[in-house]
């Protein structure tokens, strides 16, 4: 199979060592398997990177243009290691050749931050507790000791990748990976601080204030920018998130931005209408029955609710009367009872028959809110 590697990248037999470059880069990008997981794609290219192998290395290629060794225009999966092509081109700094950098920004964290129920319906500011890095005072985030400097390694003479190169049927192969000695920098630290072991940062505690906003519900999140850990060796901080958690309260249930709450009065007040005290996240309030008000019944209290996290405004106090029946009545609330029986003419009362469950939508609703 005389393939021509030229043709195999798409340039002129006169193309300069930078178009060579290009026209890989440009082939490489596209057929990637990261980008292009398409087979027919994969095997193009490696054929590309063995042709980019040979042409980019001006002996290899000389020795091709001579009409070299014949193995030259045969591309068989299994002669060199693909992924070192790839991490000669992709790892490390992406695209770029050379060195990575050291500055790196700091990794996102979250938190979760317990409130109350009136914390998350009005708002409230706290201050959080947490574990983090913060940039070392001591080498002013360089983790190089005072005085001293970065140097550049020996093994990779700054490059941060080493070669080696390796006989294959396609001739000398070079592969390319990030030095050992100096993971890849380039340099290393020859006397690292001793406050933060070299890395530019140092462990520790912090307290962060957090403004959390009125109507915030369990499950939000509030992105605090830049109080995250700092990145090693001067890297910019990464974001906090904090994530909200409403305790229980003891009377009132939320849902959505309204709040709920449940409240039984005797049925002689239910039926004569009255005027009860509730607790509110306000204060307790004056609550007004009507007369003949049935049990089941939801009275609204408007903008006693939450404060509705966007626009303005609260939601509403929804508040479910129940009646109480009593189980116990002396012998004269009997005889009272008895005679007012008569006088409505219930001595034999006649059930009613409904056709429909009229409550149980309301059950099912309290179970939904009250249930958990
Ligand atoms: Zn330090
Ligand atoms: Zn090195």
């Amino acid at each position: 199979m005389a393939t021509d590697l030229y043709e195999v990248l798409g340039v002129k037999k006169t193309a300069t060592a930078d178009e060579i470059k290009k026209a890989y880069r440009k082939l490489a990008r596209e057929l990637h398997p990261d980008v292009n997981p398409d087979e027919k794609a994969q095997e193009r290219f490696k054929q590309v990177t063995a042709a980019y192998e040979v042409l980019s290395d001006d002996k290899q290629r000389a020795a091709y243009d001579r009409g070299g060794p014949e193995d030259f225009g045969g591309f068989g999966a299994n002669g060199f290691d693909l992924g070192d092509f790839v991490n000669a081109f992709f790892g490390g700094n992406g695209n770029q050749r050379g060195p990575r950098a050291r500055m790196t920004r700091g990794q996102d964290a979250l938190i979760r931050l317990r409130i109350d129920l009136s914390e998350a319906v009005f708002g409230v500011e706290k201050e959080i507790t947490v574990d983090t890095a913060v940039a070392c005072k001591s080498c002013d985030a360089t983790g190089s000791a005072s005085g001293s400097e970065l140097v550049q390694c020996g093994m990779c003479k700054g490059r941060g990748e080493v070669s080696s190169v390796q006989r294959s049927f396609l001739g000398d192969v070079r592969t390319t990976r990030a030095c050992p000695q100096c993971a890849g920098f380039g340099n290393v630290i020859e006397h690292p601080c001793t406050e933060c072991s070299g890395e530019g940062r140092v462990r520790t505690r912090r307290t962060v204030k957090v403004a959390v906003p009125g109507g915030v519900d369990t499950g939000l999140r509030l992105k605090l920018a830049g109080q995250s850990e700092v990145g090693a060796w001067g890297g910019p901080a990464g974001d906090l998130y904090v994530e909200i958690v409403v305790n229980e309260h003891s009377s009132l249930k939320r849902s959505g931005d309204d709040l709920h709450l449940q409240i039984t009065i005797p049925f002689t007040a239910a039926t004569l209408g009255c005027s009860v005290s509730i607790p509110t996240l306000d204060g307790n309030k004056t609550l007004k029955v009507p007369a003949g008000i049935q049990p089941g019944t939801v009275l609204s209290v408007k903008a006693l609710g939450a404060t509705h996290l966007r626009g303005s405004g609260r939601g509403d106090l929804l508040v479910h009367v129940m009646v109480e029946v009593p189980t116990e009545v002396d012998a004269k609330q009997k005889k009272l009872l008895a005679e007012l029986a008569a006088l409505r003419g219930e001595e034999e009362p006649t059930a009613t028959i409904t056709s429909e469950l009229q409550n149980d939508g309301f059950f099912a609703k309290l179970k939904d809110v009250f249930g958990k």
